[in-house]
C-alpha cells in the first residue's frame, strides 16, 4: 500500500509543516488511527497529530500487544509529545524556547536536560557546517514570511534583511547541561528548533518503544523515519523514495533496520515572486532563501535529530559544497537535483548500502 505524504504549509493559523520534498512511501503502511493487533500480516498502525504535522508508529509482530496495550502507546507516545512542545515549540507561546526567545535576559536560563542537549547538538552541526545549519536564523525565517508570524509573501529590502541578521548567528547562543541550561549573547537572539525537532521526536519516540521492549517498529513523524528489527512479513522495515514530483512513481526503495532517516527540500514550502521560488529555508550567510536546484537531500543515521538538522544543512550547502561535506563526514546521503524538466541524483558511497538491489534509480522525464 502506498501513502502519499506530501502536504502543503498552511499559511492561516499555526503552520501546518509540510512534508518533505520527497516522497515517502512505507511498505505496507495502514492508515487508522489506532489499529490491531491484528493476525497475520499487518503492523499494529498508531497515529495521531504533533508538531503542526502527522505521526505514524507502526509496531510488527508483538507477541503481547493487546488492544489495550496499544491504547496506552497511545497515550505514551501524544504526552511525549506533548511535553516535547512544551519544552521546544516555538508554536507554544509557554514552551521553554518561546520564553527563552523573549526574554532580553543574557544570564544562563534553566532549561529541561532534553532542550539544553538538543541545542547543543544543533551547535555541534553549525560548527560542522560553518554556520549553514543555525538556529538562530528564526528572525529571517519571520522576516521571509515562513515562522509563526507569517508576513506578506513580499521580498524583503537588503536594509531589513541586514537588520535581522544582526540578531542572528550560532557563536550568540551556547548551552550546558549540568545544571541544564541555554544563554544568548545579547537581549535579541532567539531559537527556532524546527529543522531538528522532528528528528528528535523520532529519537524519543523510539528510545520509549525501546523501554518497551518493543523490537520492531517503524516511526514517522512528518517524514523523519526511525525503524528497528523487522516488519510485520519478517522482512526489514523499506522506506521509498521519489523524487520531488507527484507523477513519478516510488523510485529508491530504502532497508532501515536500527537507522534513522531524514529528508529536506525546498520545493514544498516556499512563495514565488516573479517566476524566484523563495524557499522557506534560508542561507544564514546570506539572510535570503537557498535558491539552487538541489530539491531535495535525504540523509541516513543512528540519530534522527542528527539526520533531519544534517539534511537542512546540505539544503543550504548545495549539490557541490553539500555533497563534498557528505562524502568527507561518511554520511549516507541522496541529493535530488532539479535539471530543467528532469531530476538526476547524488548519492554518497555510503548511501548505497542501503537502497534495496533493482531499485536505485529515480530520474526520468517529468
Ligand atoms: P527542515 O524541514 O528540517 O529542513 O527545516 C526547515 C525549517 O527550519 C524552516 O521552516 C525554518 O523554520 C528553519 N530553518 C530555515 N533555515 C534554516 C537553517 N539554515 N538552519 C536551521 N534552521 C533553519
Ligand atoms: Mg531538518
Amino acid at each position: 500500500m502506498t501513502i502519499d505524504a506530501k502536504r502543503h504549509r498552511s499559511r492561516t493559523g499555526r503552520a501546518l509543516r509540510h512534508l518533505p520534498a520527497v516522497l515517502l512511501v512505507a511498505m505496507g503502511l495502514l492508515a487508522g488511527t489506532c489499529s490491531g493487533p491484528r493476525e497475520g500480516r499487518e503492523p499494529t498502525v498508531i497515529d495521531g497529530l504533533t508538531m503542526g504535522t502527522t505521526y505514524t508508529v507502526q509496531i510488527a509482530k508483538h507477541p503481547r500487544l493487546s488492544a489495550r496495550s496499544v491504547l496506552q502507546i497511545k497515550k505514551d507516545l501524544d504526552s511525549l509529545f506533548a511535553q516535547i512542545n512544551r519544552e521546544m515549540s516555538i508554536y507554544d507561546n509557554n514552551s521553554e524556547i518561546s520564553r527563552f526567545n523573549r526574554s532580553r535576559k543574557t544570564d544562563w536560563f534553566a532549561v529541561s536536560h532534553s532542550t539544553a542537549e538538543l541545542i547543543n547538538e544543533a551547535l555541534t552541526v553549525s560548527k560542522k557546517t560553518e554556520g549553514a545549519f543555525d538556529v538562530t536564523v528564526g528572525p529571517l525565517v519571520n522576516l521571509w514570511g515562513f515562522g509563526p508570524k507569517t508576513g506578506n509573501l513580499t521580498v524583503p529590502g537588503q536594509e531589513k534583511i541586514a537588520e535581522q541578521m544582526s540578531h542572528c548567528g550560532y557563536r550568540k547562543l551556547s548551552a550546558r547541561l549540568a545544571p541544564p541550561a541555554i544563554r544568548k549573547t545579547t537581549g535579541n537572539v532567539s531559537c527556532d528548533l524546527s529543522a531538528i525537532a522532528k528528528g528528535h521526536g523520532v529519537d524519543r519516540a523510539a528510545a520509549y518503544l525501546d523501554s518497551a521492549q518493543i523490537d520492531d517498529y517503524l516511526i514517522e513523524i512528518g517524514g523523519e523515519i526511525k525503524a528497528r528489527g523487522t516488519n510485520a512479513e519478517n522482512q526489514p522495515w523499506q522506506v521509498g523514495i521519489a523524487a520531488p514530483d507527484s507523477t513519478f512513481g516510488v523510485g529508491k526503495i530504502v532497508s532501515l533496520n536500527k537507522a534513522a532517516m531524514a529528508t529536506s527540500g525546498n520545493y514544498r514550502n516556499y512563495f514565488e515572486v516573479a517566476g524566484v521560488r523563495y524557499s522557506h529555508i534560508i542561507d544564514p550567510r546570506t539572510g535570503r532563501p537557498v535558491t539552487h536546484d538541489l530539491a531535495s537531500v535525504t540523509v541516513i543515521h543512528d540519530n534522527c535529530a542528527y539526520a533531519d538538522a544534517m539534511a537542512t544543512a546540505l539544503i543550504v550547502l548545495g549539490p557541490d559544497a553539500g555533497y563534498d561535506l557528505a562524502v568527507r563526514e561518511g554520511l549516507a546521503t541522496l541529493m535530488i537535483v532539479r535539471e530543467g524538466s528532469t531530476y538526476s541524483e547524488k548519492a554518497t558511497p555510503r548511501f548505497a548500502r542501503f537502497v534495496s538491489p533493482g531499485r536505485e534509480r529515480i530520474t526520468g522525464e517529468r
